[in-house]
């Protein structure tokens, strides 16, 4: 037997092969050229804080009307894909199922990212954005705990998982308006230092962000403990 063979088979087993939306087998591991076709990378023009597109689409990028107003907490935060229906119920699948398959393609895509647009900031700490108690023995995994740790273990940057923590319990997101939302969340999260408090630039992992509540309320708790500079990044951001 040729030894490539026993190694391809190898590869198969822990490498499923395929598009991970569709099924459908692939020259390379990724989304297929069909599947692309019906999801939105985010590209510039954008704003240089909060990475939003501009309506336009045309231009250079340069600083959104909110970042000016100083509404963001962040220096800076990215997010790989606009949130619409394909990448919506991938993300649905990856937060309660198919976690193997999705989180080695979000890595993938976030580590691009990475490369292209925080590289040369100096994050030294990466966080995801906890669930709760609760939430987390309903589901069984925290989502952006993979994508962080994925992040982590590909760029050589600790990953602190555990030191965020969401104190409050509170209605879903998604069933709130924009407003409510903010009010929502203001309070649900502290932060235990230990050894990221000695992190100056920390890099906070979500899977989403649709009004940025959520992000806004963990950079108030990273702000209070006394990290200043917090970036984010996420797979999907809603536009
Ligand atoms: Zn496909
Ligand atoms: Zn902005």
């Amino acid at each position: 037997m040729n030894p490539l063979n026993g190694f391809e088979h190898l590869f198969n087993i822990f490498m499923p092969a395929g598009c991970p939306i569709c099924g459908r087998s692939t020259p390379v591991p990724g989304i297929c050229s069909d599947c692309k076709r019906n999801i939105i990378y985010i590209e510039p023009p954008y704003c240089s804080i909060c990475g939003k597109p501009f309506v336009s689409g045309k231009g250079i990028s340069h600083i959104c009307i909110d970042c000016i107003k100083g509404k963001s907490r962040f220096v800076k935060s990215r997010a790989v894909f606009e949130y619409n229906g394909l990448i919506a119920e991938l993300i649905q699948r990856f937060k309660f199922n198919d976690k193997v398959n999705l989180s080695s393609l979000f890595v993938n895509e976030l580590l691009n990212l990475y490369k292209a647009d925080f590289f040369d900031e100096g994050i030294n700490a990466i966080i995801p954005v906890p669930l709760s108690d609760k939430r987390l023995k309903q589901r069984s995994y925290n989502q952006a705990r993979l994508l962080a740790k994925g992040l982590s273990r590909e760029l050589s940057i600790p990953c602190y998982t555990d030191v965020i923590k969401k104190v409050k319990e509170i209605p879903p997101q998604s069933t709130l308006k924009a407003d409510a939302r903010y009010n929502n969340v203001k309070h649900a999260y502290t932060v235990s230092g230990g050894d990221l408090l000695k992190a100056h630039k920390v890099l906070l992992v979500d899977d989403v962000i649709t009004t940025g509540a959520t992000v806004n309320a963990c950079i108030a708790a990273l702000h209070r403990a006394g990290i200043k500079q917090v970036y984010t990044m996420a797979i999907a951001m809603r536009v």
